[in-house]
């Protein structure tokens, strides 16, 4: 069975959903300086906000960029 969700403004019922990113700040850029991507599930109608979180694809390339770096591994130009 799919799961299925409502949006709590317009009751529009649906398998689908939008995806916007976003910039994550406080209370993170407060505790590590920088800022991190994530991103914001919509709805598909109303662009309700039905939920958020980081975006693993930023998550991956930072862990590898961190990595390669701890190795002294240097970028290629
Ligand atoms: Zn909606």
């Amino acid at each position: 069975m799919m799961p299925v969700g409502k949006c709590p403004k317009c009751n529009e019922v649906g398998h689908r959903a939008k995806l916007d990113f976003i910039e994550l700040g406080d209370p993170l850029r407060a505790l590590t300086g920088t800022t991190y991507r994530g991103f914001t599930i919509l709805c598909q109608k109303c662009d309700t906000i039905l939920g958020a979180g980081f975006d693993p694809l930023a998550i991956q390339a930072d862990t590898v960029a961190q990595i390669l770096k701890g190795l002294g591994v240097k970028k290629d130009k």
